[in-house]
């Protein structure tokens, strides 16, 4: 059985102290569930504070990216011993907006995802398609690529740190979901395609979170999916009222 993982990516938002307000809210909400992963991703600069707040909880905090090198100059950039040691147990890589925005490819992705599994962090790593490649009928084509170039080589040791989100561009900040059937059907297109690479026993344990306005009325259907386990949710996980409602989605 594969352990749910419900992440909440909170993209440029929230100061240190709005973050200690919405753990706050959240920690009394979610202090009983058990049946998934709660992940949640602030800001570089209010991850200590972050971590600080879900200390002896079951909340486990991410960053939304990281670099590959171990340190150096390399300005404005953040390495994965940082980020453990400002309390971080995961790491988002290749979110589509970093693909649009700041050049982000499979290569960057393959190296980012290396090093973070390399220093124990945990990786989820980004993959979808944009509308203009789901409309020429190439989005299968395209997310095969993506998880062929960005995660191959990697050992079975470093595939269980490694959790994959399909994020199709089109469905994220949009408030157009994916149908279940949409998601399910890219979700088991992965799955295969983690099958030709590495084989039964990875495919059948790799963690595959859908992501792409998903909110508490939708949840639940997404989870009923075979293939679809977690979620990555971004502006719904900046209530924690809301968020608190995906997360107890069952
Ligand atoms: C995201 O940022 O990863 C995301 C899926 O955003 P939203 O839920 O707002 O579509």
């Amino acid at each position: 059985m594969r352990h749910p993982i419900i992440a909440g990516n909170w993209k440029m938002f929230k100061t240190i102290a709005e973050t200690r307000q919405f753990f706050d809210a959240l920690i009394p909400e979610i202090q009983d569930v058990e049946h998934c992963e709660i992940v949640v991703a602030p800001p570089f600069t209010a991850l200590a504070a972050a971590a600080e707040e879900v200390d002896g909880t079951r909340v486990a905090i991410a960053a939304q990216d990281v670099y590959w090198e171990p340190q150096g100059a390399f300005t404005g950039e953040v390495a994965v011993r940082m980020l453990v040691d400002a309390g971080c147990e995961y790491t988002i890589i290749g979110h589509s907006e970093r693909r649009q925005f700041f050049g982000e490819t499979d290569q960057t992705v393959e190296k980012k995802t290396r090093a973070a599994v390399g220093g124990r962090l945990n990786a989820i790593v980004c993959v979808g398609e944009s509308l203009a490649q789901r409309d020429a009928g190439s989005a299968v084509d395209v997310v095969r690529k993506q998880v062929q170039n960005g995660l191959s080589g990697f050992s079975e040791t470093e595939l269980s740190q490694i959790s994959i989100a399909y994020e199709p561009v089109w469905a994220i900040g949009t408030g157009r979901t994916a149908t279940p059937e949409i998601a399910e059907s890219m979700h088991a297109e992965i799955r295969k395609t983690m099958l030709e690479m590495y084989g039964n026993k990875v495919a059948g344990t790799m963690r595959i979170l859908y992501g792409g306005s998903v909110k508490p009325d939708n949840i639940k259907a997404l989870m009923g999916c075979e293939n679809i386990d977690g979620a990555l949710v971004g502006g719904a996980s900046l209530d924690p009222a809301s968020f608190a409602s995906i997360i107890k989605y069952r």
